[in-house]
């Protein structure tokens, strides 16, 4: 293996550790903590453990957690009520809303009735025509921790030829606009790109964001490139549950320059970034300058 493995986890401390620095001071500076709620619909197991995660990482670094679980019958109006109280409650300065929610509700309809400036999971149409439009926004946080990482790693990302695999709204779509902003020339491809595998290989940075296990090998990365493995995929191997990526680690090692693993790459990032998006939305909401 020649490729670098850039730590998620060890970054995702760091950021986490500034984050509680900041937290700390500005408590001490105004009495006022940053508070982030989050909304469960339902009873879905995966969404719970990543609500109780979120909650026990929005603690840890100093900030008040607010969670609202409402049962799988609820209706979309009950939603939407406990979201208006949500928007004007000046304790609050992040809202989410865990996806997927039940079938019988909108969930653009609610995503869009948070307060933009509460919206640190940056799906609402707003903060999307903001990004693409380059101005101020919140910004997805899955793309945003891989912007950071990528930017650690090069430090300016300018004139970098960068291929995102994936055009989802949460992952894919945005990821290509961050990296447009830092003046990468940027390619999106899907299911139905022809010669996908040329046109990764072109790529100085790869973004896979599909949810296939393993399906990008050695074939798909130019020597060198630096690739970032959003997908999360749950397989059986060797009688075992294990978790992988979108791209066969094992074999784009030996040809990236260096390379997200999962488990400990996107993922840990993801959640340091709310974190971070809900420190930025209350520097917003009190004018104070936002942290870099
Ligand atoms: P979606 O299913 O919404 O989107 C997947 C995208 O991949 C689509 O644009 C689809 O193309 C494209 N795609 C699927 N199969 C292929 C293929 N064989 N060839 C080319 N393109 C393909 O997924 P998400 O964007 O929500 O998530 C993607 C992955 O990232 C998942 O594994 C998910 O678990 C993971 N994830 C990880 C996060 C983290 O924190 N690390 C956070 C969010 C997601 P088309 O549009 O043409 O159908």
């Amino acid at each position: 293996m020649s490729a670098k493995v850039i730590d998620g986890k060890a970054f995702a401390g760091k950021l986490r550790a500034k984050i509680a620095s900041h937290v700390a001071r500005l408590r001490d500076e105004t009495g006022v903590v940053p508070g982030l709620a989050v909304v469960l619909v339902g009873e879905d197991a995966a969404s719970q453990v990543y609500v109780r995660n979120k909650g026990i990482q929005t603690v840890a670094v100093g900030m008040a957690s607010y969670e609202h679980k409402l049962p799988a019958e609820a209706s979309e109006s009950q939603l939407l009520a406990l979201i208006a109280d949500l928007n004007a409650d000046r304790s609050v300065h992040g809202i989410l809303v865990q996806l997927p929610l039940p079938a019988h509700i909108d969930a653009g309809a609610v995503i869009n009735a948070i307060d933009p400036r509460k919206d640190v999971d940056g799906f609402h149409v707003t903060n999307v025509g903001l990004l693409a439009t380059g101005q101020r926004s919140m910004v997805p946080c899955t793309p945003l921790g891989c912007l950071m990482m990528l930017r650690d790693h090069f430090g300016s990302l300018r004139g970098r030829t960068a291929v995102v695999v994936g055009r989802s709204n949460i992952v894919g779509k945005p990821m290509a606009q961050l990296l447009l902003r830092d003046d990468c020339s940027v390619t999106i491809v899907h299911r139905h790109s022809l010669g996908m595998a040329e046109i990764c290989r072109r790529a100085d940075i790869l973004v896979t964001a599909v949810g296939q296990p393993e399906m990008f090998d050695a074939s798909y990365v130019k020597p060198g490139a630096v690739v970032i493995d959003v997908g999360i995929n749950r397989i059986e191997r060797d009688g075992r549950s294990k978790l992988v990526g979108d791209v066969n680690f094992a074999d784009v090692a030996n040809i990236a320059g260096a390379i997200t693993p999962v488990p400990g790459g996107v993922g840990p990032m993801t959640i340091a970034c709310l974190l971070a998006n809900t420190l930025t939305a209350y520097c917003r909401a009190h004018d104070l300058p936002e942290p870099d």
